[in-house]
């Protein structure tokens, strides 16, 4: 099932390029800072997923393809925190090594971004002034907790996930502390919906593709993923405790490179979807 916030942080299902509106399934519906219905969506899906599946039958469908009739949302809603792999995939670390990277920068962790960072999908994001460093795109296979969890195990860590979505790990190209670079506004583009994981099936056989104004520059299939999705879960919760809507995002496929004023980024992951996002600014000093 593809889940989708829009409009009011209502809840959608998706379906052939249409939308219908489920909010009445769920027990609670609220907005703003302290909303929690989400979250407890995330944690409740199975319970709630007959009710859900109702509400979509019975109700109407809106064109998602018109995009001026519905607003689609960062399908995710104060999530405790956004947690990203690094240095994922073999081709991406050989990009990567350079003078400039030590050897700590090169090897697989785990590290933050800002979850006030987050945008939906078609949304402008306005690039900061970074003097001569570059902005560059990672596209990038992301997932969403359902079970809250602390030292789970990887033979049992795909029982935690709720659902795949598409993350773009907006960077700051160069030193300095990754979790800052990664976290101005406007950083972290996710969407268009949630996949809920019954329906990727494998979450280690699909393509991902990023494009900037409609040239290839990130092509891999998930299955090259160095650190698989269960050793993350694993890893990242050896640490902290996962909380239902938290966001896990996997790293980026080689073919990174600078997002400029202007630009259009399209990323595209199989039984996903497509997200696209535009990209203004800086604004020039005066
Ligand atoms: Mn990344």
């Amino acid at each position: 099932m593809k889940l989708a916030l829009f409009d009011d942080y209502r809840l959608g299902v998706v379906t052939d390029g249409k939308i219908v509106d489920v909010t009445s399934a769920l027990p609670q519906h609220d907005t703003g800072l302290g909303a929690s219905f989400w979250v407890r969506m995330c944690q409740d899906f199975s319970e709630l997923r007959p009710r859900i599946e109702e509400a979509a039958r019975q109700g109407a469908a809106q064109p998602l393809d018109q995009g001026h009739q519905v607003r689609l949302r960062a399908p995710v809603l104060n999530p405790s925190k956004v947690i990203a792999a690094a240095s994922n995939y073999a081709d991406h670390v050989q990009e990567m090594s350079g003078p400039a990277r030590t050897g700590w920068q090169l090897q697989f962790d785990t590290f933050l971004k800002a979850p006030s960072a987050i945008v939906g999908p078609n949304s402008t994001i306005s690039l900061p002034e970074v003097g001569d460093r570059e902005i560059h795109h990672e596209g990038e296979l992301a997932l969403v907790i359902g079970k809250q969890g602390k030292n789970i195990p990887e033979d049992r860590a795909l029982d935690h996930v709720f659902g795949y979505t598409i993350l773009v790990d907006v960077t700051v190209r160069g030193d300095g502390d990754r979790s800052r670079r990664k976290s101005y506004d406007g950083f972290c583009p996710i969407g268009p919906w949630v996949v809920t994981a019954d329906e990727v099936g494998d979450p280690h056989a699909l393509h991902i593709n990023l494009r900037i104004n409609g040239e290839q520059r990130q092509d891999v299939n998930s299955g090259e993923m160095l650190t698989k999705i269960p050793a993350i879960i694993a890893f990242a919760s050896g640490v902290m405790t996962l909380f239902p809507g938290d966001v896990i995002t996997t790293g980026s496929p080689a073919g990174v490179g600078k997002i400029v004023d202007g630009d259009t980024m399209e990323v595209e992951i199989e039984k996903i979807g497509r997200m696209t996002i535009n990209v203004a600014g800086p604004s020039s000093l005066p």
